[in-house]
């Protein structure tokens, strides 16, 4: 009984580790992909009048295509070269044929992923428990690499993140639809509260709207009784690493700081710590 627990545990970690991978395309892409969707509908825009208009033709772009290159070299990413965590150790963090420094980032993603699938497979056991809180892991390690690089939590992700979360607690899996639902309502608009007073008091914007999108999925998926925890608990983070920010890389303290990763963070905690961050 105890070997299956383990052997479910080590599963659930290459499989995170595989997610990563794939999350590590998902972080650089989706970026780009909305950057060309917008280009796209500012052309069309401009040739409103001109039946005729084509959109220039572009190489395709999406998840899955082109394959993986070398930013500098444009090497194409071998399957062999692509072992999450393994490869990048392999190649001591350099492409193999120009050498140029790989980001240390990109198997920290797949580390990270990996060790969060496998303490929701300890925590859930093989439920559908378990498939989900996966996912909800996957969702928050995409949008804190998003908001990290572009200060962007895409509606394409957190609004279908809310929407699972609430069919999931339907069923009553992780809270009663009930909190869920309140939970979704409250969590939207306690940060748009907040978003408004700052802007009336500072005439600054303090956050995004992505910010309060994701706190409704967060409210979605487990109950509005978290809420109080999680912006404790995101403050509290984004304090001390934006007052670190400040002290030692000596960022500006009118430099917009992304939200998301903290609240991801604190959705995390919920996620296991749920009786801990619960009123
Ligand atoms: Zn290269």
């Amino acid at each position: 009984m105890l070997a299956d627990a383990y052997l479910l545990i080590a599963a659930a970690f290459i499989f995170g580790a595989l997610i990563g991978s794939f999350l590590n395309v998902v972080i650089y892409r989706t970026p780009i992909m909305m950057q060309r969707a917008w280009d796209d509908e500012v052309l069309l825009h401009q040739h409103a009048n001109d039946d005729a208009y084509e959109l220039p033709d572009r190489e395709r772009f999406n998840l899955m295509v082109p394959r993986s290159r070398c930013s500098q070299c444009g090497h194409v990413i071998s399957a062999i070269e692509n072992i999450p965590i393994v490869s990048w150790l392999v190649l001591r963090g350099k492409c193999s044929a120009c050498k140029t420094p790989i980001s240390a980032r990109y198997p920290l993603v797949e580390l990270i992923t990996g060790v969060l699938f496998a303490v929701a497979a300890w925590r859930f056991g093989p439920t559908v428990a378990f498939l989900l809180a996966a996912l909800f892991c996957a969702m928050m390690v995409a949008l804190t690499g998003i908001d990290l690089d572009t200060q962007l939590l895409p509606d394409h992700m957190t609004l279908p993140l809310l929407w699972i979360g609430l069919i999931a607690n339907l069923f009553g899996v992780f809270v009663p639809l009930h909190d869920a639902v309140i939970g979704a309502a409250a969590g939207y608009l306690v940060l748009w509260l907040v978003f408004w007073m700052f802007k009336l008091l500072t005439g600054r914007e303090g956050m995004g709207y992505g910010d309060f999108k994701l706190l409704a999925a967060i409210g979605a998926w487990f109950g509005w009784q978290v809420l109080p925890m999680v912006l404790l608990v995101s403050s509290f983070a984004g304090a001390i690493i934006g007052i670190s920010l400040i002290v030692f890389k000596g960022k500006n303290r009118r430099t917009a700081i992304a939200f998301g990763p903290y609240l991801a963070i604190a959705g995390l905690a919920a996620l296991f710590a749920g009786p801990l961050m619960r009123l």
